[in-house]
């Protein structure tokens, strides 16, 4: 598996592409805020010969969304996302008014995933964590053979999410990150929703929400 990642919107979300051998690919989070960096995405996966065929949302925070409508269109991709974040979704739109944004009324998810799922496309194949705390239906997608973890807002390098948004929960965050991530093996690559890459070994030693005192 091969791993692309763009950064769309003034909110600057991470959108990964990773794409299996077969030139099947997945999409992580579509975050283009706009039809000009839809445009941009298209134009990178023709570029590369990708055929997406899945579309995962981390969470339904507007700027993990802004996308969604768009790979309806163009791919007839409908988003597998958790049910437990349908409220962040609905209100989205009116989130997006607090930003300045404005987005259209994000579709309604294809598929709910639920904890420990195992989703595949082509040869590659994904564990569903739920990591809830920064928001009630947080996803972490764990790929065992690549090494890596897509952590959306839960964990980010040197940082977590916020948890002062609706159904976020700062114990329930920590309790997510030690049991769910901090379990994965230390080599594992971090690719969180916001920022650069890191590692579980890295963020157990200096991140400054968990390192011992
Ligand atoms: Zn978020
Ligand atoms: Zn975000």
């Amino acid at each position: 598996m091969e791993i692309f990642k763009l950064v769309f919107s003034p909110i600057q979300v991470n959108t990964f592409i990773l794409a299996d051998k077969s030139g099947d690919c997945a999409i992580i989070d579509c975050g283009c805020y706009d039809d000009d960096e839809f445009r941009e995405f298209t134009g990178f996966v023709s570029a590369k010969g990708l055929n997406p065929v899945l579309l995962l949302n981390t969470h339904c925070h507007l700027d993990h969304i802004f996308g969604n409508r768009n790979m309806l269109k163009e791919y007839n991709l409908g988003a597998w996302s958790c049910e437990l974040d349908e409220l962040n979704r609905k209100n989205a739109r009116q989130h997006a008014l607090l930003f300045g944004l404005i987005m259209e009324e994000p579709p309604v998810p294809a598929k709910f995933i639920t904890d420990n799922q195992l989703i595949s496309f082509g040869s590659t194949e994904l564990t569903a964590l739920h990591v809830p705390g920064h928001a009630p239906g947080s996803i972490a997608f764990y790929s065992e053979k690549n090494g890596c973890v897509f952590t959306g807002d839960a964990l980010f390098a040197g940082s977590i999410g916020r948890t002062d948004l609706p159904g976020g929960n700062y114990e329930t965050l920590i309790n997510s990150i030690n049991n769910k991530l901090f379990t994965l093996p230390p080599t594992t690559v971090v690719y969180a929703g916001h920022g650069s890459e890191t590692t579980i070994e890295r963020e157990i030693k200096s991140n400054p929400f968990f390192r011992p005192a």
